[in-house]
């Protein structure tokens, strides 16, 4: 199928609703790494519908006040310190889709931003999902001044998207505290991986309290010491449809404290 793409054009647009996507991304190094997260994510890419966009909802941009990339030829922006050079290296030259970013606009009250490009929450995943860059992309900010609420709100704001081609993309990490992350350990802390096995589970039975963390997890000021790698997944969870179902994809907690669960709606 990989093959097939390098050789043609992009398969036809779905029109059947997309489903909604949530990742953790977990390190930057799993956009060059051939590892099992980047696989996973190939797979993905492979099997999903197509999609007329992507909008990513990713955990590294913030801003004061809620906006949404409207550049035509979106930069790659290289948001980490520390890692090799081949990783500053990437490029993902997706365009993005200014067009988009007006109905998105229109849907949330988001002002547009002609300037943003994409951060490695959004660029290490759709480089494994659309290796080609020919699916457009473009993001929407977490806005600093709104609740857990107020961004399921939003993420109900998106909902027509679904049916107008466009992937939702959640890109965050459920457990993440960098604090005490510890890059030797295969696995998870004692701690993060019940966390991580509390949100699958709320996952699956669906209509939990997500938009109050506090309620769900015992150990949330371990496992969610700061929200941003959070509340990506109250956009995609709030465009879950009745009926439709969770479907865990990655399913593993790595170096102690990072849960690379990924959750696939609809
Ligand atoms: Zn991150």
């Amino acid at each position: 199928m990989a093959q097939y793409r390098q050789q043609a054009a992009p398969p036809a647009v779905a029109t059947a609703r997309l489903p909604a996507l949530f990742v953790g991304h977990g390190s930057p190094l799993n956009a060059i790494e051939e590892n099992e997260f980047h696989r996973a994510w190939r797979r993905l890419g492979e099997t999903l519908p197509w999609p007329s966009a992507v909008l990513c909802v990713s955990a590294h941009w913030e801003s004061d006040g809620l906006r949404v990339g409207a550049a035509a030829l979106p930069e790659t922006i290289h948001d980490f310190g520390g890692f090799p050079p081949e990783l500053f290296a990437v490029e993902y030259p997706a365009p993005g889709s200014p067009v988009l970013a007006r109905r998105v606009a229109e849907l949330t009250g988001a002002t547009l931003d002609e300037q943003r490009g994409l951060d490695h929450g959004a660029w290490s995943v759709l480089r494994a999902m659309y290796p080609n860059a020919d699916v457009p992309v473009l993001q929407l900010s977490l806005d600093v001044r709104r609740s857990p609420a107020e961004h399921a709100a939003l993420g109900r704001a998106l909902g027509p998207l679904r049916d107008e081609g466009v992937l939702v993309l959640g890109s965050g990490n459920v457990v993440h505290n960098l604090g005490v992350l510890d890059w030797r350990r295969p696995d998870g802390f004692d701690w993060a991986q019940r966390s991580h096995e509390r949100i699958k589970a709320a996952l699956r039975e669906g209509g939990a309290p997500l938009v109050n963390h506090r309620e769900l997890l015992p150990d949330a000021d371990l496992a969610m010491p700061t929200l941003e790698h959070w509340l990506p997944l109250l956009y995609v969870d709030a465009l879950r449809r009745p009926g439709e179902l969770a479907t865990p994809l990655t399913d593993r907690v790595v170096l102690g404290s990072i849960s690379m669960l990924s959750e696939l709606i609809g």
